[in-house]
């Protein structure tokens, strides 16, 4: 017998195999609003002018590849907390560490929170980046499932966030999207977010917040709004940080994790409970990703070049939702929701036909790329989902 007869198939990532499909599709005119990457008008996917010219000066500037610490990067991680933070970054309460993406700084917060407290629950608003669950259960934590957002009325369930806090026990977690919700759209606005900050003070449940997408939605200042105003109220609580989208570094695989603690004291045990955790997860993370991000934001001409090319994606991605808002009365919300994503309530079978018969490509989930249209085809996608009608 084999170690590998206890293992069963497990299924494969749909978006890769809808990626493939939409290669292999010869009829022109196709649209793929199925990956989950940023496109320009032209549909391209390209190195940001800033990321090139910091590439340029880092091969040129590196003396040495020799090993850096677990916490990666330190420049880097002290370069973002203000495009985080502000310019109040609480002092030492605040640790943080460079890790492999957003999904690497989820899965850290998620071990370290199994070990703090094993047993915790956290709690998932859905639909949600599928991805967090999986995370989450893989750290052996338990998962509550909630309603974020109706996808058939578009509306967010703030009622139902609320009634979540209320549930949760003293020492739960709950999971929010900082900004640009994955995979609806869907944010809270700013009282909400002081509400459900208020409420998770008083029931002491700690914020997870994964940020994955500052600046991409209504601005970088303002993509944050909400975040701070939940640490600053909650006091304590994590931000699992993507550089992935904002950069557009993908590949690279460019986060960090930080943790807001009540004192110094405890910001330094949680450091090197971090710190352990990834030495035994990656040892160190990925460094060349993180070293572009850092020699952006550390020169001022540089990052000035960034937040220009990083609002030019944010406002192609608003003039679609506006154009798709015009073109079709129950498209409206889409207006009002941010960032690259929005959830059609659209059933498996339509997701389907508009494949088979329309070359639209979309997940089964009725999860739309903003920025896979554009102004040329944003009429095309509108007449497919009228047909469907
Ligand atoms: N959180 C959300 C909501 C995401 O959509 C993604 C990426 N799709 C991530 C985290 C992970 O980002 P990364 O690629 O940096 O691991």
């Amino acid at each position: 017998t084999s170690l590998f007869d206890g293992l069963t198939e497990q299924p494969s990532d749909t978006l890769l195999g809808l990626i493939s499909a939409f290669r292999s599709d010869p009829r022109p005119g196709k649209i793929d609003l199925g990956v989950g990457v940023y496109r320009d008008n032209e549909g391209r996917t390209p190195v940001l002018r800033a990321v090139k010219e910091s590439e340029r000066r880092l091969v040129e500037g590196q003396l040495t590849k020799a090993y850096l610490g677990a916490e990666g990067d330190v420049g880097f991680v002290e370069a973002l907390m203000p495009v985080i933070f502000g310019l109040q970054p609480y002092g030492a309460r605040l640790c943080g560490l460079q890790t492999p993406g957003g999904t690497g700084a989820l899965r850290l917060a998620a071990e370290l929170i199994a070990r703090a407290r094993p047993g915790a629950r956290v709690w998932l608003g859905t639909p949600t980046w599928p991805n967090h669950s999986q995370i989450m259960a893989s750290a052996h934590l338990a998962i509550e499932e909630y309603p974020h957002f109706d996808v058939t009325t578009q509306r967010l369930r703030f009622d139902r966030v609320m009634a979540a806090i209320e549930a949760a026990n003293a020492g739960d977690v709950l999971l929010l999207h900082g900004c640009c919700h994955n995979p609806t759209g869907a944010d809270f606005d700013d009282s909400q977010w002081i509400a459900i900050a208020r409420a998770m003070a008083s029931r002491g449940v700690l914020p997870l917040i994964d940020l994955a997408y500052q600046g991409l939605g209504r601005g970088l200042e303002e993509d944050v709004a909400g975040v701070r105003a939940t640490l600053d109220i909650v006091g304590e609580g994590f931000i699992a940080y993507s550089c992935d989208k904002n950069f557009g570094l993908y590949r690279e695989r460019v986060g960090a994790l930080y943790a807001l603690s009540r004192s110094t004291g405890q910001a330094g045990i949680v450091q090197s409970n971090l710190l352990a955790l990834a030495r035994a997860n990656w040892s160190m993370p990925p460094d060349h990703g993180a070293a572009i991000v850092r020699i952006i934001l550390e020169d001022a001409t540089l990052a000035a070049d960034w937040r220009t090319e990083l609002s030019d994606m944010a406002c192609r991605m608003r003039e679609i939702r506006t154009l798709l808002a015009q073109a079709k009365a129950n498209l409206a919300p889409i207006a009002h929701q941010q960032g690259m994503f929005s959830t059609l309530p659209l059933t498996p079978m339509m997701v389907a036909r508009l494949r088979d018969e329309q070359r639209v490509y979309l997940p089964s989930s009725g999860r739309i790329n903003i920025a896979g249209l554009t102004r040329d085809t944003v009429p095309a996608f509108v007449r497919a989902l009228l047909w469907l009608a």
